[in-house]
């Protein structure tokens, strides 16, 4: 019986006791027909039966109670000679013993059995209790089923997210390097399977800087997302494309091509890159650089393979920009060289291999002596004489220049304050500066600290910065040159017109000097054209108040050229090479033994 069924238990046992009584009281007071009382007996023993049957436990103590009772007045009625319900005490007596024996057999039945049914009863309760968790689980299984599939859902989203995080870049939709490099592994791997030769290209924007400095970097974002969109649809299907970060792209080009059908190939997508592309107001064309490399005709080595295509590309940039080159052994020898270098160079100036020479400037009216160029030299005990122009590359590139500018500058301070006391000399110092030196956070306090140490008067030196440092963040260059004004020191602006900065930057920037290109120089009286640039240039310089140089002049019709046309100073072969310290001091003092030349310094803007 469930819990809940005890109280109707109760009541109902009550009501039986009732209905026993009632008969009873029936024939105590009422029936007087022995065949009547009988059957009220008959219907006493019927209750007991029921109570025992029914209620087992609790229902044969109740039925014991009544007919016990029953038994203990039929004890006093037989006793006192008396008679119920028309029926003989004694009689009646012997139906109640009957009932009560009757009542404890039955009982004794039915708690041996009721062992039995109390486990089928448990054994029903826990079924019902089972099937109803059973129900009510299924319900919370269709819901946790619900719960778990969004989860999974999410799961499955996230996990969507996170490898659209780590290879996806967000900027232009394409594999980014990470990514690029999983994939070109097993392009590697399956050509033991396929045997399938393929090409890897190297795209690199030519100046992009510039874009990202003029226009914003929300411009040259858009560019970069630009070009992916383009050359995602340039390339042949088949091909893989990823954006390795910055302006650099790379393509691996499966399809079966000759050398020079990629070369084609490469060359329409350039020439599609270099359309002009409108970014916001303004229209921008930028050239990019190229380099291929090919596996396994170069290398069957990936990392390799990457390296030689970003070879192949710098060597584009090397040369000219705006160019496709093909991986060849001589780069990778070149690289291995310019390693060496770069180490021969980290121990030059402790091996003091180091030195400087000095190139004289003349003023091309007066013919006077204006100053001196700085000009470095290495002489190294492993490769001989390098040449700056292969060494200084070097060192921008890996940091190293930062060092060695400071060195050349302290060097010449301390030469020149030599010559300043010496000779009175208050010509120009001049001090080639390298835009990564420029860049550099400690310049200015470089340039302070070595001119208190060498008592060097800063309104003698001059400094030499090309036009390439203007393509870093101009205004931070501008507030640099500031900074070098208010020190007094003078500032020239190196290779003028090999750079891309417009004649506007003349105009903006603080330049004391312009020095028109050797390149420039070498044309005069080969061709008009070139005549007529220099002469534009000079035109233009002296309109905006600028003094002219011009470098590299090496004969007389260049000079006379550049006489006509007005420019200031000239720097070249035909009136001095470069001369060490001590051939400084010879240009100084005169054979004759008497005062040295007489200089004047350029004036200021
Ligand atoms: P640059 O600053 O344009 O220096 C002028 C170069 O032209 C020097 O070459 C000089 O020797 C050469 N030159 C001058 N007149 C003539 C001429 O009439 N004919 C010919 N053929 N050449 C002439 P150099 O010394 O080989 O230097 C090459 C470059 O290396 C320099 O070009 C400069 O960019 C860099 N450099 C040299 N010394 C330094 C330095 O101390 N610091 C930095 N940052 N760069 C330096
Ligand atoms: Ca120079
Ligand atoms: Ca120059």
């Amino acid at each position: 019986m469930l819990p809940d069924d005890t109280a109707l238990a109760t009541v109902r046992i009550a009501i039986a006791g009732m209905v026993y009584l009632i008969l009873d009281a029936l024939m105590v007071f009422l029936i007087r027909n022995w065949v009547v009382t009988l059957l009220l007996i008959q219907g006493q023993l019927a209750v007991t039966v029921y109570l025992i049957l029914r209620f087992r436990r609790s229902g044969f103590l109740m039925a014991t109670c009544l007919n016990g009772l029953a038994l203990i007045r039929q004890i006093y009625l037989v006793r006192t000679g008396g008679s119920i319900g028309g029926l003989n005490a004694r009689m009646a007596m012997t139906f109640y013993i009957d009932a009560i024996l009757a009542g404890s057999l039955l009982a004794f039945y039915a708690m041996r059995n009721a062992g039995n049914y109390d486990d089928a009863l448990k054994k029903k309760e826990l079924i019902t209790k089972a099937y109803y968790q059973a129900s009510v689980s299924e319900e919370q299984l269709w819901k946790k089923n619900q719960e778990l599939e969004k989860s999974n859902k999410i799961i499955t989203d996230d996990r969507e997210q996170m490898y659209r995080l780590a290879y996806i870049d967000p900027l232009t939709q394409l594999p980014n390097r990470r990514k690029f490099q999983i994939d070109l592994d097993q392009i590697a791997a399956s050509f033991g399977v396929s045997g399938r030769p393929f090409a890897l290209a190297f795209i690199d924007f030519d100046n992009f800087k510039s874009v990202n400095d003029t226009l914003g970097h929300h411009a040259g974002d858009e560019l970069i997302r630009y070009t992916g969109f383009l050359l995602s649809k340039l390339k042949n299907t088949g091909d893989s494309l990823g954006h390795i970060g910055g302006d650099e792209f790379v393509l691996i080009i499966r399809q079966k091509m000759t050398r020079e059908e990629i070369r084609t190939y490469i060359d329409y997508i350039g020439k599609m890159v270099r359309r002009p592309v409108r970014l916001g107001e303004a229209t921008v064309s930028v050239s990019a650089s190229f380099g291929i490399s090919f596996f396994p005709e170069d290398t069957d080595h990936v990392p390799e393979l990457m390296r030689f295509a970003d070879m192949a590309m710098y060597q584009a940039k090397k040369s000219g920009k705006n160019q496709i080159r093909l991986f060849q052994k001589s780069m990778n020898d070149q690289l291995v060289r310019e390693t060496r270098i770069i180490q021969g160079l980290k121990g030059a100036i402790g091996r003091n291999e180091l030195f400087l020479v000095f190139q004289p400037q003349f003023f091309v009216e007066s013919g006077g002596l204006r100053g001196f160029e700085t000009l470095i030299r290495w002489k190294s005990a492993e490769f001989g004489m390098v040449s700056p122009g292969s060494f200084i590359p070097l060192a921008e590139r890996n940091g190293m220049i930062v060092q060695i500018g400071k060195w050349v500058m302290r060097t010449a301070c301390k030469v020149f304050k030599q010559v300043q006391v010496q000779y009175g000399f208050l010509g120009r110092l001049a001090v080639n500066v390298s835009p990564v030196q420029l860049m550099d956070p400690g310049f200015i306090d470089d340039v302070k600290q070595i001119l208190k140490e060498t008592a060097f008067d800063p309104n003698c030196l001059e400094l030499e910065i090309t036009e390439t440092s203007l393509s870093n963040s101009v205004s931070v260059v501008m507030q640099k040159m500031d900074m070098l004004r208010e020190l007094g020191i003078v500032i020239a602006l190196d290779d003028f017109g090999t750079g891309y900065s417009s004649l506007s930057f003349l105009q903006q920037m603080p330049i004391d000097l312009v020095k028109i290109d050797k390149s420039f120089i070498d044309k005069i009286n080969q061709d008009m054209k070139s005549n007529q640039f220099v002469s534009s240039i000079l035109m233009i310089v002296r309109q905006l108040n600028i003094p002219s140089l011009a470098e590299g002049v090496e004969n007389e019709w260049q000079r006379d050229f550049l006489r006509l046309k007005k420019c200031d100073i000239i720097q070249g072969f035909l009136y001095g090479r470069p001369v060490t310290a001590s051939g400084v001091l010879r240009l100084l003092q005169p054979p004759d033994g008497g005062s040295a030349q007489q200089m004047t310094g350029v004036s200021k803007k």
